[in-house]
């Protein structure tokens, strides 16, 4: 990891980087397809020593979603895109503006105006005692949501995944087999961001049936199978 960090150093800034322009307008396509309705969505610009990309603060009517310019962050980024073809790194960009709306569609959820989706047992028990830290700090104000709870990582990779499956489905292998790439190297010491065991076409299809009670557009029977197709290859 050092040797790697020293190298993004030396390289500067990458021809993957992410713009506030780009998010801007990924997180503008992503608000029309949820729908997040009675939120604010807000997209600044910060530097913090976190190797998260993109950060989020969620609260029930405002999602501020940051974009960090962090060299580690920006690292990070340019490993997970590292491709030249513009439309597959749309598709990335995609997902990633997504899975940040994930959190917010959750604190909203939470409110208890729709009902989240009880996605497999397993995860459910694997973040219990983390979900009753993440409500109590949303009442708090003060939640940089993205980095405590499984539940809502795997929440929001899936619903990443459901956006690709609807606007890039051209690239989903691609997007899944670099997303659960990314989330293996980071397991031993991210728990919170390891949904990989939790990918699966039931998962999905719950979070599909949340988007469609938030008046978000829906998948096809169809685009569902599909997707569950390849979360059920990939490895
Ligand atoms: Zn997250």
């Amino acid at each position: 990891m050092f040797f790697e960090m020293l190298l993004s150093a030396v390289v500067g800034l990458n021809a993957t980087d992410l713009t506030i322009d780009t998010v801007r307008a990924q997180t503008q396509n992503v608000v029309s397809a949820y729908e997040v309705r009675g939120m604010k969505v807000q997209v600044t610009q910060i530097e913090v020593d976190n190797p998260s990309p993109l950060l989020t603060r969620a609260s029930p009517n405002q999602c501020t979603i940051m974009l960090n310019t962090s060299n580690t962050a920006r690292f990070i980024w340019g490993k997970f895109v590292d491709t030249k073809d513009v439309s597959e790194e749309a598709a990335l960009q995609g997902f990633a503006l997504a899975h940040e709306m994930g959190h917010c569609l959750l604190a909203k959820a939470r409110r208890g105006e729709v009902e989240l989706p009880q996605l497999s047992a397993q995860l459910q028990s694997a973040s219990s005692s983390s979900q009753s830290f993440m409500v109590s700090t949303l009442i708090g104000r003060k939640s940089v949501s993205g980095s405590e709870n499984r539940y809502d990582e795997t929440f929001s990779d899936l619903l990443g995944l459901h956006y690709v499956s609807m606007k890039h489905p051209e690239h989903f292998q691609l997007v899944l087999s670099k997303l659960k790439a990314a989330r293996e190297s980071f397991a031993s010491n991210d728990q919170a961001h390891h949904s990989t065991p939790f990918l699966n076409q039931a998962n999905l299809r719950l979070v599909d049936q949340f988007v469609e009670q938030t008046q978000g557009k829906s998948l096809s029977d169809e685009r569902i199978a599909k997707a569950g197709m390849h979360l059920a290859s990939a490895r």
